[in-house]
């Protein structure tokens, strides 16, 4: 049979065609009137998906360049950080850190769980200057509780909180500037259907100021130049033009997801995510599959545990050669054991339904089990009708 080269990985994502074709289309330069207007509308809109009245800037690198920029110049030499951490991206934040020279202590949950608060709220010194952590982390599939680690930081006035969202915005709620979050961060090639290039972020006063007595080394990612640059609609150097267009493009469907409200689309595009992460995970269950994160599992991406007798390698190569279904396997220490599916940004009903109708045909061929043809799918729909009828409800009784 055909195979249709398809990605359910937590990035890149798959590409939204109105994005691709202003893509292929732009030919600007960047110093130019029709640049300024595709880049002044982007960080406006941004700013309205992101849901916060803080500056935003967009960098031309992928989401490490901006998790960077929020160490080198938000801290200095031998600043004490606190990095919460239950994954290969929370171990980034790490690396980061101690690679500009920070101390640094880590509040750490087993892969495929969150944190306690209460281990956190035991690390917050004051001598902590900034906190990092993502919202969802993508090498387990797990979501952590934002809201309630903004408000035990409330309880120390000197710490920043910096919030990878790089899968979290656009797949869950969050009230950046409502729970005080002093930077977020996001990448072009997750929610917001794009390649990979570009790297977005919110910065609150609090964190511009920081930034006045910070002194770790930068240049490229020197977020008070680019703010300086931005605020005459320029970029310090010369920026991915073609992505700029894309994106522009991209936030243009998710404000048209909310009938022209880019908040209501906003939403629409979270709940999308949750509704194809709850489909998903029902259709894991009915296969007798367990989640890798079953505790707090995110609406971006569901991680899966291989089953006995087989390894999540072999899974992720079987979904590729039998389907060309790009599915992720477990990163580092964690290859072999799960397989990741996601659900960021341009992903439909068809689309979910379908790779659980691969996944049976990859279990039942891996395990050399007798699989039940359809149950994983039948699951899913079941999921799919009930909430279907749900909304239909609510509209009922709102009349
Ligand atoms: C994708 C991702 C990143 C960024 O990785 P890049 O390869 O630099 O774009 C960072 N954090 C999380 C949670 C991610 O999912």
């Amino acid at each position: 049979m055909l195979k249709k080269n398809r990605l359910f990985t937590p990035g890149p994502t798959p590409l939204l065609p109105s994005a691709q074709v202003a893509m292929a289309s732009y030919t600007a330069h960047h110093r130019t009137t029709d640049f300024r207007a595709v880049f002044a509308r982007v960080l406006s809109d941004l700013k309205e998906f992101i849901g916060t009245q803080n500056d935003v800037l967009v960098l031309t690198a992928s989401g490490t360049g901006f998790m960077e920029a929020s160490v080198s110049n938000l801290t200095s030499p031998g600043d004490k950080v606190l990095v919460l951490t239950a994954g290969k991206f929370g171990e980034r934040w790490i690396s980061v850190a101690k690679a500009f020279g920070c101390s640094v202590e880590t509040a750490t949950a087993p892969y495929g769980s969150t944190f306690s608060l209460d281990d956190i709220r035991a690390r917050l010194t004051p001598e902590i200057r900034c906190v990092y952590v993502q919202a969802t982390e993508s090498s387990t599939g797990a979501r952590h509780d934002i809201a309630a680690i903004a408000k035990l930081l409330r309880a120390l006035p000197d710490a920043l909180l910096i919030v990878d969202g790089i899968t979290g915005l656009g797949t869950t709620h969050l009230d950046v500037d409502g729970w005080g979050i002093d930077v977020i961060i996001g990448g072009s090639q997750k929610a917001l259907m794009i390649p990979p290039g570009l790297a977005y972020g919110a910065v609150s006063e609090r964190a511009w100021r920081r930034m006045e007595s910070a002194k770790s080394p930068r240049y490229y990612f020197d977020l008070r130049k680019e703010r300086a640059a931005a605020a005459k609609v320029e970029t310090s150097y010369t920026p991915a033009t073609s992505l700029f267009a894309g994106l522009a493009a991209a936030l243009e469907y998710v404000r048209q997801l909310g009938n022209g409200d880019m908040v209501a689309g906003r939403r629409a595009l979270i709940d999308n995510a949750e509704l194809c992460a709850a489909m998903t995970r029902a259709g894991v269950a009915a296969l007798g599959l367990k989640l890798f994160a079953p505790s707090c599992p995110a609406a971006a991406l569901t991680a899966v545990g291989a089953p006995a007798g087989t390894d999540s390698t072999t899974i992720c190569k079987l979904f590729r050669d039998r389907f060309g279904a790009v599915v992720a396997n477990g990163q580092a220490e964690m290859k072999g054991q799960l397989f990741r599916m996601a659900h960021i940004g341009y992903y439909d009903y068809l689309d979910t339904v379908g790779v659980l109708a691969a996944l049976e045909l990859v279990i039942a061929e891996t395990t050399g089990k007798a699989v039940k043809f359809g149950s994983a799918v039948r699951a899913a729909q079941e999921v799919y009708a009930r909430n279907m009828s749900e909304a239909k409800g609510r509209s009922l009784s709102a009349k």
